[in-house]
């Protein structure tokens, strides 16, 4: 995998925005990135400037690697939100796979589709295979009562991914 990661570093990623340091997405410090385009809709979703496929931000793979591993001291992890990060799966796996071969840093992924809609795709479901933590499924207002209490399962339901 990492040879093949590394081949194609240059792999272009579509981006909301990237934050160095963060305690508001997880657990710690952590880098944070915002992927650009969702097509999924869920009804109050609070960030909808994240989903048009046009990107404010286009970066390489190694490019935000090669930032979150410049200032990774202090940095518990990266998380992963949207925008829908798994639009653009190959992006995703090919970040996961070289941050895990470079570094400690734990990667959560927040994810609007359900389990099952990530584990009957190859592509999304490899994106996702060095992940630490999978918050997946839709975004649901109702239950949206504050950030973080719906986010600490693998997979569940309601959890906000922008
Ligand atoms: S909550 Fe997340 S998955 Fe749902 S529409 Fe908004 S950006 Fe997309």
């Amino acid at each position: 995998m990492a040879a093949a990661v590394r081949g194609r570093a240059a792999t272009p990623w579509r981006l909301h925005a990237t934050l160095p340091r963060s305690e508001a997405n997880g657990p710690g410090v952590r880098y944070v990135i915002w992927s650009q385009g969702c097509s999924l809709g869920c009804p109050g979703c609070f960030n909808p400037s994240t989903h048009p496929g046009e990107a404010p931000l286009t970066r390489t793979v190694e490019g935000v690697v090669a930032d979150v591993l410049d200032g990774a001291d202090g940095l518990e992890g990266v998380t992963l939100s949207g925008g829908e990060p798994l639009e653009q799966p190959c992006a995703v796996a090919e970040f996961c796979a070289r941050i895990k071969e470079c570094s400690s840093l734990g990667i959560i992924v927040l994810t609007g589709l359900t389990r099952g809609e990530i584990e009957a795709d190859r592509d999304r479901a490899a994106a996702v295979a060095d992940a630490d933590l999978v918050v997946a499924g839709r975004y649901n207002a109702r239950r949206h009562h504050g950030r973080g209490t719906a986010r600490a399962r693998r997979t569940g339901p309601g959890a906000p991914c922008a």
